[in-house]
């Protein structure tokens, strides 16, 4: 039979009558529906990547490239607390909320209308955890009333939606190893599935799928080859095949950390994910391809096994982690994906069997690879640019190289997006290169695990950050927008024709998706290193953003973290709208 409004609604009343409770939609919370949905329904935003596929499109053109210079600030809300550093979310917006995560593990819910704090969640980190890359978080996932996320010493945490109450709390790995978690969790039929951090202390990475109500582990799949995965509580199978591309022991300690999250693809029932870099990073020490660091792999989402793998960076030895997010699109009758290569290849692949379909390079003078060979799928490398072996010097380091791109990467974690109006992909990119050499190292639980030393260098005097619009037909760049800081926040284009990002130098930007020239621009306060996006409510487009300088760069940037040093951390999420009339 059918069901028209009109039956619904009678039969509601005839519950009530009767004493039924009857859930309204908005006390069930975020659906699976609603998160098919999510890339074309403009008044919340219920995934990271604003949609499975993780485009970053926005149908909204309420604000657009005649208008957008009228934009305003509506609110900004401050994160508060003594520490503050880098701030990299994405917040989501839902049923009148906007749920986002700062550094340190916080979660904040605060109402979208008045920018009032609802609740806070502070996870109580314990002395000792090991983050790589500053104590960043990127997001949290939100399903059935629940809110999720990841913490620094490696637990997902759910709560609840409406009061922030702790409703489970699962560890994902010992923080006492290394593993910590800083990506946003993502939802997948029923299941909250996740990756892990801390591929620089030797841990394993894996991807792993939780019972959303209960946190019960449905599978985990470890993704350096010899692992066992877990399917329903009891082993399943090996991935790979023990020391098929590992020699002797190093594949237990191999790192391919998880650490980015990943994006799933209805059409073919696959999530993708991205690995790290094998470890230790001296290649010399684990001769082969090692499997499956610096690689993408699309998992079945009900067993966690491995349908396909493309390995970007076989025998990977420059830090060229694997991990970017892996970005649906269909073109020419073509169900494809794009993906950004810390390596500065940007790939297009065939996402039904993770095929290389094109591989261009985004960023200049790279001195790893000569190209990408589309037959056999495996870069053409320029042997003289792999650091030397420290065996094969006197002391202690090998033969220094200087190499480009440098470890952070033509593209680190930032993510692109793409535009269903222009059909190019928007890539935040940095150009810069590193001297790299290798020393000698073993495992020791807990302890740094690279076997080589770095300096980072600018390549141009007048700009490292480089926005690209980059055509995936041919890998062509339409044009880029220089920047003198590197670029570290991610992108979100929108239908009416404009591309947002910001700076380190604290400016919030929205740019003209056809030619790339500066629309309108924000000074927020501190560095914008996080994911902007863009919902409606009431009739009017609003669009947000969080502000706080940090991250890797002042980290671990040698040459570049001088040039950047004299810019102030901050903490707050910034919404702004057209003034009304
Ligand atoms: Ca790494």
């Amino acid at each position: 039979m059918l069901y028209r409004p009109g039956f619904i609604a009678a039969l509601f009343a005839v519950m009530a009558l009767m004493g039924t409770s009857v859930m309204s939609p908005a006390s069930a919370g975020v659906t699976d529906q609603d998160i098919a949905n999510d890339a074309k329904t403009t008044s919340q935003i219920v995934t990271n990547g604003m949609g499975r596929a993780a485009q970053r499109f926005s149908p909204l053109k309420t604000v657009n490239k005649s208008n957008v210079n009228k934009l305003v600030p509506v609110w900004a809300f401050s994160f508060g607390g003594e520490k503050q550093r880098g701030q990299e979310a994405q917040p989501l917006i839902y049923d009148g909320v906007m749920y986002v995560t700062a550094s340190y593990s916080r979660l904040f819910a605060v109402d979208i209308k008045t920018g009032e704090e609802l609740w806070q969640y502070d996870a109580r980190l314990p002395d000792g955890i090991m983050p790589c890359c500053d104590v960043i978080n990127r997001g949290a996932a939100i399903y059935g009333g629940m809110v999720y996320f990841g913490t620094l010493d490696a637990k997902l945490v759910a709560l609840d939606s409406k009061t922030g109450k702790v409703k489970w709390k699962k560890k994902l790995g010992d923080y006492k190893a290394g593993y910590s978690m800083t990506a946003a969790p993502m939802i997948v039929k029923g299941k909250v599935i996740t990756g892990v951090s801390g591929g620089e202390f030797g841990i394993v990475g894996k991807v792993e799928a939780r019972d959303a109500k209960t946190g019960k582990l449905a599978w985990s799949r470890p993704v350096i080859e010899g692992h066992m995965g877990t399917l329903n509580g009891k082993p399943s199978t090996m991935t790979g095949k023990k020391n098929a591309t590992w020699p002797g022991d190093m594949w237990k300690w191999g790192g391919g950390a998880t650490w980015l999250g990943g994006t799933y693809d209805e059409e073919t029932d696959t999530i993708f994910y991205g690995t790290g870099n094998p470890a230790p990073w001296n290649s010399h020490l684990r001769k082969g391809d090692n499997l499956y660091a610096a690689s993408r792999i699309g998992l079945n989402p009900d067993t966690g096994e491995i349908k396909w793998h493309y390995q970007t960076t076989p025998w990977e030895g420059w830090d060229f982690d694997g991990v970017n997010e892996v970005v649906s699109f269909n073109s020419g009758g073509k169900k494809l994906a794009a993906t950004a290569d810390r390596n500065g290849f940007f790939y297009v692949l065939d996402r039904t069997n993770g095929k290389l379909v094109n591989a261009t390079p985004f960023v200049k003078q790279i001195s790893w690879a000569k190209e990408i060979d589309l037959k056999t799928g495996r870069p053409v490398f320029i042997d003289s640019n792999r650091a030397g072996d420290p065996t094969k010097s006197e002391g202690k380091k090998g033969k220094a190289i200087f190499s480009v791109p440098s470890f952070l990467g033509g593209k680190n974690w930032m993510p692109m997006a793409y535009s269903q109006n222009t059909g190019l992909f928007y890539v935040p990119s940095n150009e810069w290169g590193m001297d790299l050499w290798n020393e000698q190292v073993t495992y020791k639980k807990g302890a740094a695990y690279l076997g080589a030393g770095f300096t980072i260098k600018p390549l141009f005097e007048d700009y490292i950050g480089s926005l690209k619009a980059i055509d995936p037909k041919d890998g062509s760049i339409k044009w880029e927008m220089k920047n003198n800081a590197p670029l570290w926040a991610g992108v979100m284009t929108t239908a009416g024709g404009l591309v947002f990002t910001g700076t380190p130098e604290g400016y919030f930007m929205a740019l003209d998706d056809q030619t790339g020239k500066v629309l309108w621009k924000f000074q927020t306060g501190s560095g914008v290193v996080s994911q902007p996006v863009t919902w409606d409510q009431d009739g009017e487009q609003y669009v947000a953003v969080v502000s706080g300088w940090g991250g890797a760069v002042p980290l671990w940037g040698g040459d570049v973290a001088k040039r950047v040093k004299h810019l102030n951390q901050g903490g707050s999420v910034w919404v702004f709208k057209m003034p009304k009339g």
